[in-house]
């Protein structure tokens, strides 16, 4: 899959359209949109200084929440141009419009190395449909289209997709670090290559499974979906855990494939369970201990996994070369039940040795929470596109860059 990035190509007083992923969280104060955690801004700063720094013009697009196509204040990428300059110690120039007359005047002024931003490309009723007219319109502002927006990548929308066929498209910093973690560095890991996965849902986390089932040498899992695999393989009750009738078929499929790839596939051995689980309000009831071995009592759900679990699970990670998670392994957002994730994380950032990658979502958040997620390899900024991408899948917006 390799695909060109910026270091591959001229991009000296070039105009490039980057699209970044500038969708962070606002809150409204005394009549103004603060940005309550800048990290996405953050995480493309290599990009646009490397822009800057061989003198291109840096034109960035983004989408920022979900206006549908229509102005929306509250939506505005202002906000976002002026924290960009006080962390870039250059100016930003805002064109309050996406495409048309405004942005084109702005772009002719610019020198290289200057910086733009375009007001939110879903103003524009055009960008989720992957609109071919907008696409001309956007790709008129530019000679290179970049792409750094990984966790849009797995949607086919004009910025993402539509005006990448339209230019010279190349991969951003991130983006290219993105696909070397999720994708190439995975096609050859070094052995042992653990792959841990969690999450809820039996259904939602297959294709992960079984891609994976093709390339790594142990699978670990845990969370909701890791009932119905203990229910086949130890045989034991599940009380009231995450379990449906229609994914045993499934999780049986998995684990006579990890039998016939000679995977070890792991599975927890006991839980933490509870007798009242109300997760909106983030409490539970009574939690104790179920066992190994011992099933789960009618009235009591597993919201964790239990210490046996977590040293069974860590032994294994430890003497990983390659570590690959995606999913928390309980209700992590309840601190009495995140404790197993938690142990997780530590038990990945401990390993010293292996390449440990993140992959997306709640993992993302749990490595966080637990402190350790300046002691692991890489931590992928897509929720969505990095599940995509481990399942194999083609994402639009990398599908659209060019080959190497
Ligand atoms: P996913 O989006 O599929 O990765 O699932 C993440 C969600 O699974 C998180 O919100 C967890 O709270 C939830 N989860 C993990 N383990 C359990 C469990 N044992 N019972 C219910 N929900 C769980």
């Amino acid at each position: 899959m390799a695909k060109k990035s910026i270091r591959d190509i001229e991009v000296t007083g070039k105009r490039c359209l980057v699209r970044v992923d500038f969708n962070v969280p606002l809150d409204e104060k005394d009549g103004h949109m603060v940005i309550t955690d800048d990290t996405r801004i953050r995480e493309t700063l290599p990009t646009i200084q490397y822009l800057i720094g061989k003198g291109a013009k840096v034109i960035l697009c983004s989408h920022l929440g979900r206006p549908k196509g229509k102005r929306s204040e509250k939506e505005s990428l202002r906000p976002i141009a002026d924290h960009l300059h006080t962390l870039i110690g250059h100016p930003v120039a805002f064109s309050h419009d996406t495409i048309g007359e405004v942005p084109a005047k702005i772009i002719a002024h610019m020198k290289n190395g200057d910086v733009a931003l375009l007001e939110n490309v879903r103003f524009e009723a055009g960008e989720e449909k992957n609109d071919p007219v907008l696409a001309k319109a956007m790709a008129a502002l530019a000679e290179i289209f970049v792409n750094d927006a990984f966790g849009s990548a797995h949607r086919a929308h004009t910025s993402t997709a539509g005006v990448a066929a339209l230019l010279p498209a190349v991969s951003g910093l991130l983006m290219e670090k993105e696909l070397t973690y999720l994708h190439d560095e995975l096609e050859n890991p070094e052995r042992p290559f653990v792959v841990i996965l969690g999450g809820a849902k039996v259904n939602d986390k297959i294709e992960v499974i079984n891609r994976l089932l093709e390339k790594a040498d142990t699978i670990i899992i845990g969370g909701g979906m890791a009932y119905t695999f203990r229910k086949l393989t130890q045989g034991i009750t599940l009380g009231k855990s995450l379990y449906k009738p229609e994914w045993e078929p499934i999780a049986q499929a998995a684990i006579e494939k990890a039998k016939a790839r000679g995977v070890k596939l792991l599975i927890p051995v006991d839980a933490m369970v509870t007798d009242a689980f109300d997760f909106d309000a983030k409490k539970l009831g009574n939690i104790k201990l179920a066992p190994a071995g011992v099933g789960i009592e009618p009235e009591w759900e597993g919201v964790d996994i239990g210490p046996a679990s977590v040293r069974l699970f860590a032994d294994e990670i430890a003497k990983a070369k390659t570590v690959i998670w995606n999913g928390p392994m309980g209700v992590f957002e309840i601190p009495e039940a995140a404790k197993g994730t938690f142990a997780i994380a530590e038990a990945i950032a401990a390993n010293r040795t292996a390449k440990t990658i993140i992959g997306g979502g709640d993992s993302v958040k749990a490595v966080k929470k637990a402190g350790v997620a300046d002691k692991v390899t890489f931590i992928s900024t897509g929720g969505g596109a990095s599940l995509e991408l481990l399942e194999g899948k083609t994402l639009p917006g990398v599908a659209a860059l060019n080959d190497k």
